[in-house]
């Protein structure tokens, strides 16, 4: 009988194979009392070490294939299993409560995991991840339980695994040639599942809720990682028109991975500089530089996150430094920590809100703690010696806000010429228009940066009076806002009036139908995920800016979103997307 399941739409692409399920190792979790705490000790310490050397060698693996982002994973694990702070609390269970290892890592790790998913971050939520799959592989290895080849005795060429959750141990253990799709209950579209089936150029479904009840092992499986749809055993009907889709779909990304590593320009002749967000771990080692102009927006939260302590200057240095280097000349634009509103850091203690997204923030905090923003700059300020960086300043609303920042860049200067250390005297400077005081004043804060970038993830959320989080309130938050369209217009009459360049950076420069009115406004550069280069180049390249400008005044004259809308889409219907 058919079965729809429907998820997250992990990883994209769509594929037709066969069902291999893979159910969780059974673990036996109770609580079970002991009377020997040395001994249970030192079975854990020697389950630890097993394990830590078996990830040695899936690094060694992950290396010789030359699967970096693999190696990175692997290495995360191990660091993790290598936390002696981490496991002695375990070991310190066992003893004081004379409860077996395995109750005690479970207790560890759900109090953790607690911990990690109260903050509504997706970095730490993978985080909490990454912590439930060690703990779960350190304990098969205490209870001797192996994880077979899931693919071994299995006949077929495209295996698409369906499983409660994957570790990336998991993944690597799979046979990549045969191994078509992933099916998860579980995880988010951050979770490595999903950043390893990207790599693998695979589609992956996260995060379906229960399944496995409903599926069997053989049957036929059709994958849709765009819509985050899997159809079991499919009819006639179904499967035909997936076909087709799928047909479709690879020429129409075979064009646009053609486009990733050329300039994009329009038409009529007008150049916009296509750049990539990058923010993680996973994206820096992802980094492909050819495929883009540069790094437009590069997010520094997650070098203070899920840390115990502020990072150093040097450690953050070292991650510059390193990021300028892979990017060889191309632009990277460096903004300062964002932190607050649904950011947030133990360690900062920071008080509680009842407004976060309209409290203490980003520039407003940086500001206040003048030490930690200091810190930051002189490792920007160093770190723009081994390339093109620039430094850019989140969430300002007024002139003061941006001059003091300024102020305290200089001061920060002043500290690393006493120390004889080398800066870039003439760094570029610029700010995140993010905020609609911050539009209505362009025209003067356009006078003391040499470029904008556009956060339209909150300048939609601030011009509709929307919290970005709030699901409740979703239906306000609209990239067609006649509002917020109007806003960007004005930001680039005012930047260009003076010579400032400007940019997007928010998840609307990568907006389909929203990319030729960004061209005809004359947005010079659009900061997308790393994954919508070569479709966002595809469309600069398809329009004439000066034919989409005519309907431009169309559109910001609508009152109605919808009506605007329908024009935006009848543009990208014109370039038959
Ligand atoms: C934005 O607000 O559009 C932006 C790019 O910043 P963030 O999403 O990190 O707030
Ligand atoms: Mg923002």
């Amino acid at each position: 009988m058919m079965t729809q399941i429907k998820g997250l739409a992990g990883s994209a692409g769509c594929v037709v194979g066969q069902v291999v399920v893979i159910h969780a190792a059974k673990l036996e979790l109770s609580s079970r009392t002991i009377t020997d705490a040395d001994a249970e000790i030192a079975s854990l310490k020697s389950a630890r070490t097993r394990y830590n050397d078996s990830l040695g060698q899936l690094v060694q693996q992950a290396r010789t294939d030359g699967r970096e982002e693999s190696c990175a994973i692997f290495e995360a694990y191990q660091e993790i299993a290598q936390d002696d702070s981490f496991f002695g609390q375990i070991e310190d269970l066992i003893r004081e409560e004379m409860i077996c290892a395995a109750c005690a890592i479970e207790r560890k790790r759900a109090e953790t995991e607690a911990v990690f998913l109260s903050v509504d971050d997706p970095y730490l939520q993978a985080r909490a991840q990454d912590i439930n799959n060690v703990c779960k592989e350190v304990t098969c290895e205490m209870q001797g339980i192996c994880m077979d080849d899931p693919f071994a005795g299995v006949n077929g060429d495209r295996l698409v695994v369906f499983a409660e959750d994957l570790t990336p141990a998991d993944t690597v253990r799979l046979d990549r040639s045969r191994l078509a799709g992933m099916v998860t209950e579980r995880g988010g579209v951050t979770s490595h599942t999903v950043i390893l089936a990207k790599t693998l150029g695979i589609p992956a479904i996260v995060g379906t809720g229960p399944m496995l009840d409903t599926i069997t092992a053989g049957q036929t499986v059709l994958v849709d990682g765009d819509q985050g749809m899997a159809i079991v055993c499919p009819d006639k009907e179904q499967e035909e028109a997936f076909s087709k889709r799928m047909a479709a779909a690879d020429r129409q990304k075979a064009v646009f991975d053609g486009c990733r590593g050329a300039r994009a320009v329009t038409r009529d002749g007008v150049p916009v500089q296509v750049n990539i967000n990058s923010g993680d771990r996973e994206g820096m080692d992802a980094f492909e530089p050819q495929y883009c102009d540069g790094i437009g927006l590069f997010r520094t939260e997650f070098l203070y996150m899920g840390q115990s302590d502020y990072p150093t200057e040097d450690f953050q240095f070292e991650v510059y430094k390193e990021m300028a280097e892979k990017n060889q000349g191309r632009e990277l634009i460096i903004r300062t920590l964002d932190i607050g509103g649904d950011k947030q850091l133990d360690y900062m203690d920071l008080p509680q809100e009842s407004n976060p997204f309209l409290g203490y923030r980003a520039i407003r905090l940086c500001l206040d703690r003048t030490d930690v923003f200091k810190t930051q700059l002189r490792a920007i300020l160093r770190a723009t010696v081994f390339g093109q960086v620039k430094i850019m300043f989140p969430m300002i609303v007024n002139l003061e806000e941006l001059l003091r920042a300024k102020e305290l860049l200089r001061d920060a200067m002043k500290e690393l010429d006493d120390r004889g250390e080398a800066y870039n005297q003439d760094v570029k400077v610029g700010i995140m228009i993010e905020t609609p005081g911050a539009v209505l004043l362009s025209d003067i804060l356009a006078q003391h940066v040499d470029f904008f970038s556009i956060g339209s993830n909150d300048l939609i959320q601030y011009t509709t009076a929307t919290d970005r989080m709030n699901e409740r309130v979703q239906y306000l938050y609209d990239s067609c806002n006649i509002s917020f369209l109007r806003s960007i217009k004005l930001v680039c009459e005012h930047a260009h009036a003076h010579g400032v360049y400007v940019g997007i950076c928010g998840e609307t420069a990568s907006e389909p139908r929203l990319i030729p009115l960004w061209c005809a406004m004359g947005v010079d550069e659009l900061s997308v995920a790393p994954a919508l280069v070569g479709r966002t180049k595809y469309i600069v390249g398809q329009i004439s800016a000066a034919e989409v400008q005519e309907d431009m005044h169309t559109i910001l004259k609508q009152g109605s979103i919808s009506a605007a809308r329908s024009c935006l889409d009848e543009i990208l219907g014109r370039i038959e997307l």
